[in-house]
């Protein structure tokens, strides 16, 4: 059975059908009968003519109790009608302009018609439905598959153009399974013959659920299985270290001003437990903007500092790597650990300090930033390596770190929340921990889409604010991708010039930018966390982690250029202290696109709805791309509702991996091929 063989020789399809069939991308008998309906309408189930009412699309199955009448009403416009009944009422039949019919009816016959009921004044009738005599299901009387068409074909030429196909392949023996025999029985999936007949005409609805979730199930194992050798390609069979269990995580716990939440200490229990096993650790720690994950990571390594081992800590930014050693520092310093700082700012003699003791190990942790990863950076003997805002850093700068180590554990954590399907395809072969919980006590940021025409009472409220003592950021226009960051510079330094000389002159203003020398950032910073400043405009570098429990207002300018996930974590900078706080997004344009996107802004401030809205209003596509992974659209499956096949799906790549890692067993020879026709440009198998 040669699936390739192109669509003109099938049934029914002429050169005009070739043409219009290649417009919606089909061009073989394979792209013919993975073209998947879109939806369904069930036309099997009839209904009373009774019971129907006005509006409603329905089946009716009646016997013709009038001769089919074909008058003139207009203009040469002919109007036909057919009296029908059963044994619960009488209706009536209308068509225009299709006096053909007439020969399809005969009075006292039966005939099944689907379409719109219309109830008026005491009387029910059907325009223009499709129909059967009763002994034929041509139109009627089962579940009819819907396709994404936009133009030309009908429903109906495609339908049979794809009954035909399959009939086609069934003649010459039906498909060749694609899924070995033992993943079939293990998962409970129908085979690829059924399923690909039952995907486009079900009989009963529980038909089309099986076909569709083994359909789905094929395609989200052969992605899992990519992603895994894509991300195993580097992989040994290397134990992972096994940390102590005698260092306790709580002697930390015990010591915080505050309780951990639920969901923290769950997190550290899926830690703790990974990091006590020879397991080597590789685990995505996802939480909101403000769950509190830097605790986390700090309990984490002290596990790993009191087994005997070095931890680096990866920031994207040398702002955000300053906070967390001053953080680490109050935490662990009184159960003598050395924390140190190596970012790129700092003097050539300091560095040299740091690189002689980190190798010696007297340091315990270092955190900072890219400079980490340089060559000359070496550790006595790494055992953890936590990533900070994951999203900042590739797969291969995690790598690079690693491999200063001897299989270190690895956390990576994201404040990025993304739903969990996503994380699922994004990172394949890392474990997940979910901190699904805010600390007590945070209150909702409050948070308006304003245009410019409120500018004016937005600066008033900015004025009031500071007036009472708290602070605001104004983060501005994000430019365009394609220019650089002079224009970032340049739009920063306009605000911050009418700012200061003009709409908040007796204020203390200042401003904060990515070009800025490491040095600089800092002393801004830590004047704006002293109060010194209370008014500070920036770009997106205050986007991460900047912990300022004073400032209560965070104003988006050109809020429809960020994406709702920078939003959010733009948002993110305040509400972290006692106070208040809000957000104002202005924004431009009219449309709907920003419109919804402000809106679920304002309604939520829950990370993973926003990353969920985020993904429906972008298309999974665009998601994708930003995320710079080169996952391919899916035929099937659907992100959004697929979830437990994909989890499914994952456990059996991971299953499968475990065993024959290259695929290379006979029993995973139809496997290899499945992965390899679809991932054939990415991967070396
Ligand atoms: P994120 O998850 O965004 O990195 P952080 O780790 O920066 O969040 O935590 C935000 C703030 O909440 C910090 O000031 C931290 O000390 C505090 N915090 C963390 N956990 C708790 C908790 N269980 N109860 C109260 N405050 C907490
Ligand atoms: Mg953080």
């Amino acid at each position: 059975m040669d699936l390739n063989e192109d669509v003109k020789y099938i049934k029914g399809v002429g050169p005009n059908r070739v043409k219009l069939l290649n417009k919606i991308g089909i061009f073989t008998l394979k792209d013919l009968i993975t073209y998947y309906p879109r939806g369904y309408e069930d036309r099997s189930k009839p209904k009373n003519i009774c019971e129907c009412t006005n509006g409603e699309i329905a089946l009716i199955e009646a016997i013709a109790v009038s001769r089919f009448m074909d008058s003139r009403i207009s203009k040469g416009r002919t109007m036909q009608k057919l009296v029908v009944r059963d044994e619960t009422g009488q209706a009536t039949i209308t068509w225009f302009n299709q006096s053909y019919l007439k020969s399809k009816f005969q009075v006292s016959k039966k005939y099944r018609f689907y379409g719109k009921i219309e109830y008026q004044y005491g009387k029910i009738s059907m325009n223009s439905p499709v129909f059967d005599e009763i002994q034929n299901t041509n139109n009627t009387g089962k579940i009819i598959p819907i396709y994404p068409l936009t133009f030309s074909l009908t429903q109906n030429v495609l339908r049979k153009i794809i009954e035909n196909g399959l009939e086609k392949i069934k003649e010459q023996g039906g498909l060749k399974e694609t899924l070995p025999e033992y993943i079939l029985n293990e998962y409970k999936l129908q085979n690829i013959q059924e399923a690909n007949y039952n995907i486009h005409f079900p009989k009963e609805y529980e038909d089309f659920k099986k076909a569709r979730r083994r359909l789905v199930f094929e395609e989200l194992l052969s992605t899992q299985l990519a992603l895994l050798q894509l991300k195993n390609n580097n992989l040994t069979d290397k134990k992972g270290i096994v940390f102590d269990k005698n260092v306790n995580m709580s002697d930390v716990i015990n010591t915080l001003p505050f309780n951990l939440t639920k969901a923290q200490l769950k997190v550290l229990q899926e830690i703790d437990n990974n990091m006590e096993s020879e397991k080597s650790m590789n685990r995505l720690l996802q939480g909101d903007v403000g769950s509190g994950k830097t605790i986390v990571a700090m309990i984490s390594a002290y596990k790993a500092v009191k087994s005997g081992y070095q931890v680096a800590i990866l920031a994207p930014t040398a702002i955000l790597a300053t906070q967390h050693l001053n953080n680490f520092k109050n935490i662990l310093e009184k159960f003598d650990i050395k924390c140190e700082l190596l970012i790129s700012g700092i003097t050539k003699k300091n560095k040299e300090d740091i690189l002689e003791r980190l190798k010696h190990g007297d340091i315990d942790i270092l955190i900072g930033t890219h400079a980490m990863l340089e060559e000359n950076v070496e550790f006595k003997n790494l055992g953890l390596v936590i990533t900070d805002e994951q999203h900042r850093f590739g797969v291969k700068q995690r790598t690079k770190m690693v491999e200063k180590g001897q299989n270190p554990d690895v956390l990576v954590m994201s404040a990025t929340p993304i739903p969990r399907t996503l994380a699922l395809i994004l990172y394949g072969d890392l474990d997940i921990s979910i901190i699904d919980e805010l600390p007590p006590n945070r209150k909702k940021i409050e948070t308006y889409a304003v245009t410019k025409r409120m500018e004016e009472r937005v600066n008033n409220f900015i004025k009031k604010q500071v007036n009472e003592g708290r602070q605001c950021y104004i983060v501005c226009p994000l430019v365009e991708e394609s220019e650089d960051e002079e224009s970032d510079l340049k739009a920063v330094l306009t605000l911050y010039e009418t700012c200061k000389n003009d709409t908040f002159k007796e204020y203390r203003v200042e401003y904060i930018h990515g070009k800025m020398r490491p040095k600089e950032k800092d002393e801004i910073m830590n004047r704006f966390k002293n109060g010194e400043i209370d008014i500070l405009i920036s770009t997106t570098v205050i986007e991460v982690g900047v912990d300022v429990p004073n400032a209560s207002i965070m104003v988006i300018e050109d809020a429809q250029r960020f994406g709702l996930a920078a939003l959010h974590q733009l948002r993110g900078r305040v509400g972290r202290g006692e106070y208040k706080s809000y957000c104002v997004l202005k924004f431009n344009g009219n449309g709907q696109n920003t419109k919804e996107r402000m809106k679920v802004m304002c309604e939520t401030n829950d990370g993973f709805v926003i990353s969920q809205k985020d993904l429906e209003l972008r298309g999974s596509g665009d998601f994708f791309g930003t995320m710079q992974h080169g996952i391919p659209d899916f035929k099937i499956a659907n992100l959004f509702t697929d979830i437990d096949i994909l989890k499914l799906a994952q456990e059996a790549a991971i299953k499968i991996v475990d065993k024959d890692n290259k695929l290379e067993k006979e029993e995973n020879k139809l496997l290899k091929e499945l992965v390899k026709d679809k991932f054939t440009d990415r991967l070396e198998i």
